[in-house]
């Protein structure tokens, strides 16, 4: 009997150097092996007698090897064979297989599967020795895509076969839970060994969903497992900073900041920042996860830990932000909200010759500011993940404070079923209602043929309205990184539009903005775009992430089609934010219909959260809302759309956590979490 955890050496059939190609491929276990499952299986299950073979139909028949002969054209090897039954004669083909003419010995028999073609002959047959029970031929076979450089799929297939054939089934107790509370569970829920013999060796394609039920609950169990790790050792190896408040007074904390805030907070945000103060005041770190949607006033409630860490404790603290102007206009408005507080300015000009302000101040910055975390010793750090900010650069040095508490500011809706189960070790604000006032933005879909009208329509609306309109040229690759040719494509964009301009409406300043502008450049026109003498703004996808511009009511999007619906939910944003009717116009020229669909559903939604449910129900898990941004695309079997499993799974790790059973899955993903490495 096999074990999940064993070595592949021992393996009746794999040798060395099959081994070591096994190994190539990251495949160590057995577990590893059996769980690279088929892309696909090909039913080669038809069984039938040479007369009854028909063209085009993949079958599996038996037959003796009558006459057999091979040829050589050039270099180029071909083997001739006559294959016979009791019904017929059938001829096959082979090419450049150099062993089959030696192994189809006259008067042999096999089995072969294969197609018969137009000249009613066949090539390039599947051949097995007859058996009772037979891996390639004759049954739903499993196609692999992992195979190595000295292993041939039939060799790989035969490896898992003998694996599968004789399978210790470990996580017993999980399997006993199983059959107690077959009530809570899809109906026909298998045993571990019984799900993967199925997976690569089903009976019939409908056993297949069900078995990778099967594995999708043993992951999740797992990844539940995970988070309260995480979090125990969260709870006993750390320990933070607690920031002290006026009479400890979470609840009404706008009786201690020294000046009134410009508007009055919404109830979602007053419940959020109450949450945020109740975890500062521990001595174990918060990790707590900030979400709400584009708009929603995020930046207000971070502010306010921030003045407590800052003003009230005389400590420092950190706010990251994923781009320069970000990190500029989060400054910005928070020296309005707070115009006693300390903020510096950290980017990577800056941390070349920094060092560390004598007052307790609030350093605002790109993820350079990590680079410095040592020197400033923050007691509370902010991430503005917006939802493209890698997750990469989250260790978080041990400071002399203890680990800093921490805060990450998502626009992405998780729902919330989904973090109390599988990420329990981050606690989670809410931000669900847009402060008072706010008109939904008005969205179109055009095609590009309509693009003149449009022009000529902005050309009128800008006038009338004295609005600042943004261009925003196709995204090219799903990256964060801007990249060449998106900077090439803003450029042609603002050449045309330039000229477009210049003859239609010449009081307009066109600018252009992206990553690949000099500094001092850079700096001018976003000075240019916040004093308002640009009034259109060409730009790559770097606008997207959470800038605040007053005056900008058009948003133009090119190429729409070519942005997730998160990202367009993003540009959206960009427009309306002081309140006034804003409109957004996606250019498209696609045709197909999944887009197309796509866009619509996006044209007649403006909630984020409801965008996103839709997305879910549309697309299905594997490109989410920007899901994979903050890291938890690495699930396998379980889909985050699941939520009916995901609750069972939940159920059942209760039942498990005291018992000696053990997840199948290790997860070592980190996000959200500062280590001390
Ligand atoms: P985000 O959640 O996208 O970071 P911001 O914090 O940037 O949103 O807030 C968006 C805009 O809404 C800002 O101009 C801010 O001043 C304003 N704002 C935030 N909260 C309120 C509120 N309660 N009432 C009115 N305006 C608000
Ligand atoms: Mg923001």
């Amino acid at each position: 009997m096999y074990r999940f955890d064993e070595s592949i050496n021992v393996v009746k059939g794999v040798g060395p150097t099959l081994a070591k190609d096994l190994n190539k491929k990251d495949i160590f276990t057995i577990l590893d092996l059996l769980l690279r499952l088929p892309f696909r299986y090909e039913d080669r299950s038809q069984m039938v007698t040479i007369d009854q073979l028909e063209i085009g139909e993949l079958a599996t028949f038996r037959a003796h090897v009558i006459s057999i002969s091979t040829s050589y054209r050039g270099r180029r090897v071909m083997a001739r064979a006559t294959l016979q039954d009791t019904t017929g004669k059938v001829t096959a083909f082979w090419f450049n297989n150099r062993y089959i003419g030696s192994q189809l010995k006259k008067g042999s028999e096999w089995y072969f599967s294969g197609k018969l073609n137009e000249k009613r002959t066949i090539t390039q047959a599947t051949v097995e020795k007859i058996s009772n029970e037979t891996i390639h031929t004759g049954r739903l076979v499993p196609l692999y895509s992992v195979i190595g450089e000295h292993m041939k799929i039939g060799t790989f297939r035969r490896i898992v076969k003998e694996i599968t054939d004789r399978l210790d089934d470990p996580t017993q107790s999980l399997d006993t839970l199983l059959n107690e509370n077959k009530e809570n569970l899809p109906e026909k829920t298998l045993s571990l060994s019984k799900s993967l013999r199925t997976l690569h060796f089903p009976e019939n394609t409908e056993d297949v969903p069900a078995a990778r039920e099967r594995l999708a609950l043993e992951e999740l169990l797992s990844l539940i497992q995970h988070s309260h790790k995480i979090k125990a050792e969260w709870k006993d190896k750390h320990s933070s900073f607690p920031i002290k408040l006026p009479d400890e007074n979470t609840k009404d904390f706008e009786s201690w900041l020294p000046d009134k805030l410009p508007f009055s907070l919404t109830q979602a945000q007053d419940r959020s920042t109450h949450e945020l103060l109740e975890d500062l005041q521990n001595d174990i770190p918060m990790n707590r996860l900030l979400i709400g949607d584009v708009g929603s006033g995020k930046t207000v409630v971070v502010g306010i830990g921030c003045f407590a860490a800052v003003e009230l404790n005389k400590k420092n603290a950190v706010i990251v932000a994923p781009t320069q102007i970000l990190a500029q206009q989060h400054i910005k408005s928070l020296e309005k909200l707070f115009p006693s507080l300390s903020i510096q300015l950290l980017t990577t000009k800056e941390t070349k010759k920094f060092t560390v302000n004598k007052k307790p101040t609030l350093y605002v910055g790109t993820h350079a500011v990590l680079n410095k975390l040592e020197e400033i010793d923050p007691v509370f750090i902010a991430y503005d993940e917006q939802h493209r900010f890698g997750v990469k650069q989250r260790s978080v040095p041990l400071m002399s404070h203890g680990t800093p508490h921490i805060m990450t500011l998502s626009a992405t809706p998780i729902p919330r079923s989904l973090m109390l189960t599988l990420f329990s070790h981050l606690s989670l604000s809410v931000i669900d209602k847009m402060p008072p006032g706010r008109i939904p933005t008005k969205s179109w879909l055009i095609k590009d043929s309509k693009k003149q009208d449009s022009l000529a329509w902005i050309t009128k609306t800008l006038q009338e309205t004295k609005g600042q309109a943004l261009i925003v040229c196709p995204f090219i690759e799903p990256s964060s990184q801007e990249t060449l040719s998106a900077v090439a494509a803003a450029k042609d964009l603002f050449k045309s539009t330039k000229k477009y301009y210049a003859k239609n409406a010449p009081e307009f300043k066109v600018g252009l903005l992206h990553g690949k502008l000099p500094a001092k450049e850079k700096q001018q026109v976003i000075k240019e775009i916040f004093d308002h003498s640009i009034d259109i703004l060409v730009t790559t996808p770097v606008v997207e992430v959470g800038v605040d511009l007053p005056k900008a009511n058009i948003i133009v999007i090119e190429a729409a089609e070519r942005f997730g619906l998160a990202s367009l939910h993003q540009l959206r944003g960009r427009v309306g934010r002081a309140g006034q009717e804003s409109f957004c116009l996606l250019f498209s020229n696609s045709s197909a219909p999944e887009t197309k669909n796509r866009l619509k559903i996006f044209t007649q939604e403006t909630n984020g959260l409801k965008l996103a449910e839709k997305d879910l129900s549309n697309r299905g898990a594997g490109d989410l809302f920007g899901f994979q941004q903050h890291g938890f695309d690495s699930l396998r079997f379980a889909s985050w759309t699941n939520i009916e499993l995901i609750k069972s799974a939940h159920t059942f790790f209760q039942q498990l956590k005291d018992t000696t059973w053990k997840p199948l899955f290790v997860f070592s993903r980190k996000e959200q979490t500062p280590t001390n490495n």
